[in-house]
Formats: structure tokens, C-alpha cells, sequence
């Protein structure tokens, strides 16, 4: 714990991020290092954070790699991948590597439609209350197209209402959803601002009083799917692709393992998904949202064998990413990774994510069904662990690989050897 003396700063929001600064570093008693280390951290885009979010006074910095090999629907495309987790991106190089005989990734996309809800609350005939809201379909749609003109000019907007009556611990509860067409936006902002306009409208027209308004991120209009084949001989032979299936079967079945299964999958889509500035939340509430749609949660990717015993992986997932909206637009390294993926509409974005999931999670369930997971983590896990301890320069390499050498990667071995090491030099 810190040693802050009181968490109330008078008027803190209203500093500048250096002010901020200075009020932690009073109030944590924290060391001019650390000051210098925060400050460092943000040098050329504090303003950018302050911009961005509330009370900023630093950044945190994510290695950007970039994946090779992959084809995703005959293009070659290198994707960057923001993680700080070892592993993640060679993972993604080595399973696209092995599908590209066969053609890499193929995709397809449902369209950008995302939704809102409309809470309608305190009427005796909810169900009255759905009908009532549904004649009046025209009307919503002028309503949302006043709201965002612009996305109506670019060929998006109000596309369709969808009503459900929903049983609660309180009652019934009608719940309006309305669909919208957010082209390359994200759409939170689009699609929430429609639904507080139209609120009022539902009260006047209904009678029931409306209380939450907002998207849903079960953005299940939005969904982002791919296949790929990996041949036999890529695999490994028989015996591994029947154990990666076996693997699969078990996350299927089972919650516990269901849940390190999409969490590896996740590994792949989250890192291009802030590596484009996107919403690592948003998509990732949708997706484990969405894995449990039949009421348990599964795993979201499904594996099968084809007629000539290849392995076909698929994943299919909500994708509420954007090019336009929230940090992607005036994020330079956003901007910039959007260069490298040579992509124009948030739909070919999607793709590639979805693409980027599925290669993960071949690397994955290859990986734990022969050699285990551990082996392919030891050379970069080394290198944090000797970091950890304090090497530098040359010394972290020495360190790692002497821990690589003896097969463990621990924390004690990797002091003693530095220890060691610093001890020859001072002889
Ligand atoms: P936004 O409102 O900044 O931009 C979207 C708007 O840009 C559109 O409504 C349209 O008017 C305009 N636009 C210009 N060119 C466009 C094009 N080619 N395609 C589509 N629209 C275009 O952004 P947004 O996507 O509505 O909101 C995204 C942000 O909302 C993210 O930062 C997200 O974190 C945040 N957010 C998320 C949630 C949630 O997920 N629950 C809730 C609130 C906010």
C-alpha cells in the first residue's frame, strides 16, 4: 500500500497533468525517481492523455508487434499487435504460418448494426406497450436520422426495431432495442444519443416511464466470422490434431477451462483491438457475452476434422471495432497501425481481428495438446525475470539464458546468478 495521507484533493481535475503530478508525488510521498519515471513515460503525448481521460497525469506504454504470415480472404496483411504478454504474437506468426498452403484466413462479416436499449418500466400491459412502440417505427426512424444526419449521408442509421417483454424480479419489463446502421464507427456514442432522444417519445406514446438508455454490447448484428484448414502435416500428424480436438472438446464442456480457452483467444483480438485504439472492453464483453448465448458458457471457437482429416477451426464473434470514434481517430499509433493494416472500412477491420483469434487459439490448443504451454513462454518469461531482479544491458541476456539453461526460470536462481555475474566483473 501507498502511504497516502488523504485521497481528497481540492480541485485536482482542474490542474494540468504536471500540477497533478506534483499533488500524488505530495500526497504519496512517492520518490523523484518514480516522479521522473511517470513523466518519461508520457514525454510528447501528456497531452494526448489529458485529451483522452480525466485526471491524467501519465501513460503506460504496450509493446506494439507486429504478426507475420497472415493471408486473411487472399490478402497478405502484417497486423500490429498491442500486449505486454510474451508469446501472444509469436503464436499468432507460427499458426499463420501453417494455414497458408491452404489459403490463411477466410471471412465474412454480418454488416455494422449495433443496438440500443430503452428501459420501459410501470405498465401493467407490457406487452400493449410493444405493440404501441412498434407502430410507431416511422417516427423513431426520423427521430435518429435527426440525431446523426451524418451517419445517414454515409449510407448508415435507423434500420429496425426489435421488442422483447422480459420477466424480472420486479415484473415484466418492456425493453425496446433499436438497430442501427453505424457504418465505421463503433457507434456507442451514435447509437446512445438516439436512445435518450427517443425516451421521452416512448413515454409520451406508451405511458410507461423509460429509465436506462443505452447500447448493449451483445452486439449480436455485428458478428465477424472466419474459417481456416490447417493440413495434417502442419499439425503434426493424426495423434496431435485428435488431442487438439480432445482439447477443444474439453473447453466446450467445461466452464473452468472454457473460460483460459476464450481468454487465449481474447490474447489475439484484444491486442489488435488496442492496437487500433478500439474498445479492448467493449469487444470483449460481447465475445464472452456471446459465448454463453445458449444459456452456458462455451467456447467460442468450434473445431472440427475435414474429409481429409485437416483441421478446421471457426470463430465467430460480435466485432464492434470502428475506424472513426473514440481513441482510434486521434491516436497516432492508432493511426499509424491502421496504416500498416491497409484497412478502409471497420468491417475489413473485424475481419482480420476475428482472423488474429483463430490463429491464436490453433497456437494455443497446439501447443498445450504436445509440448505444453510453458516451453514457448521460458525465453521471454527469463528475460522479465531478469528484469525483475534488476539486470541490465548485457546482463539480462546473460542471466535468461543461464536460466534457460538450467530448465527453471525462478526468481531466486535468476539473483543468484546476477549476484554472480557482478561479482566476476568486480574480480
Ligand atoms: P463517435 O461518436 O466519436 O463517432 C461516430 C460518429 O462519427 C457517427 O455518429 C457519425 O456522425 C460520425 N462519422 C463520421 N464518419 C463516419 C463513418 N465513416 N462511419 C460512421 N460514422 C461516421 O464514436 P462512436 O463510435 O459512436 O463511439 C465510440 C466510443 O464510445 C468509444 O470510445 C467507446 O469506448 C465509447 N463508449 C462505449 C460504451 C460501451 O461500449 N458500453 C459506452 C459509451 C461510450
Amino acid at each position: 500500500m501507498s502511504d497516502v495521507t488523504s485521497s481528497r484533493i481540492e480541485g485536482f481535475h482542474k490542474l494540468d497533468p504536471a500540477g497533478r503530478l506534483l499533488a500524488v508525488q505530495r500526497q504519496a510521498k512517492l520518490d523523484n525517481k518514480s516522479v521522473s519515471d511517470l513523466v518519461e513515460a508520457a514525454s510528447g503525448h501528456i497531452e494526448l492523455a489529458d485529451r483522452l481521460v480525466e485526471n491524467a497525469i501519465s501513460s503506460i506504454s504496450i509493446p506494439v508487434g507486429i504478426a507475420t504470415n497472415m493471408t486473411v480472404d487472399g490478402r497478405d496483411v502484417l497486423v500490429p499487435m498491442a500486449s505486454e504478454e510474451s508469446s501472444v504474437i509469436a503464436a499468432v506468426c507460427n499458426s499463420a504460418k501453417r494455414c497458408r498452403s491452404t489459403g490463411g484466413f477466410k471471412t465474412s462479416t454480418s454488416g455494422p448494426l449495433m443496438a440500443a436499449q430503452i428501459q420501459l418500466l410501470g405498465a401493467s400491459d407490457p406487452e400493449n406497450v410493444r405493440l404501441k412502440v412498434l407502430e410507431r417505427i416511422d417516427d423513431i426512424r426520423t427521430i435518429c436520422e435527426e440525431i446523426d444526419p451524418l451517419l445517414v449521408k454515409l449510407g448508415g442509421g435507423f434500420r429496425d426495431l426489435d421488442i422483447r417483454v422480459i420477466d424480472t424480479a420486479e415484473g415484466p419489463m418492456t425493453i425496446v432495442h433499436i438497430i442501427v446502421d453505424t457504418r465505421d464507427a463503433m457507434g456507442a456514442n451514435a447509437v446512445n444519443s438516439m436512445a435518450e432522444a427517443l425516451a421521452p417519445k416512448l413515454e409520451e406514446w406508451t405511458g410507461a416511464r423509460s429509465l436506462l438508455r443505452i447500447l448493449t454490447n451483445l452486439a449480436d448484428r455485428r458478428v465477424a466470422r472466419v474459417r481456416a484448414v490447417w493440413p495434417l502435416e502442419e499439425i503434426g500428424g493424426e495423434k496431435v490434431r485428435d488431442d487438439m480436438l480432445s482439447a477443444y472438446h474439453f473447453a466446450d464442456a467445461d466452464p473452468y477451462r472454457a473460460a483460459t480457452h476464450n481468454k487465449g483467444i481474447m490474447n489475439g483480438i484484444s491486442a489488435v483491438v488496442l492496437a487500433t485504439g478500439n474498445d479492448t472492453r467493449a469487444v470483449e464483453a460481447g465475445a464472452h457475452a456471446f459465448a454463453a448465448r445458449d444459456g452456458r458458457y462455451r467456447s467460442m471457437s468450434r473445431w472440427e476434422k475435414d474429409g481429409d482429416g485437416n483441421l478446421v477451426g471457426i470463430l465467430e464473434l460480435p466485432m464492434a471495432v470502428g475506424l472513426i470514434g473514440g481513441a482510434t481517430k486521434i491516436h497516432p499509433t492508432a493511426q499509424a497501425n491502421l496504416k500498416i493494416l491497409g484497412v478502409t472500412t471497420a468491417d475489413e477491420l473485424a475481419r482480420i481481428i476475428v482472423a488474429v483469434g483463430l490463429a491464436q487459439n490453433f497456437g494455443a490448443l497446439r501447443a498445450l495438446a504436445t509440448t505444453g504451454i510453458q516451453k514457448g513462454h521460458m525465453a521471454l518469461h527469463a528475460q522479465n525475470v531478469a528484469l525483475m531482479v534488476g539486470a541490465t544491458g548485457e546482463e539480462i541476456d546473460q542471466v535468461a539464458s543461464e536460466l534457460k539453461a538450467l530448465g527453471k526460470v525462478r526468481q531466486d536462481l535468476a539473483e543468484e546468478i546476477l549476484a554472480r555475474l557482478r561479482q566476476g566483473d568486480k574480480a
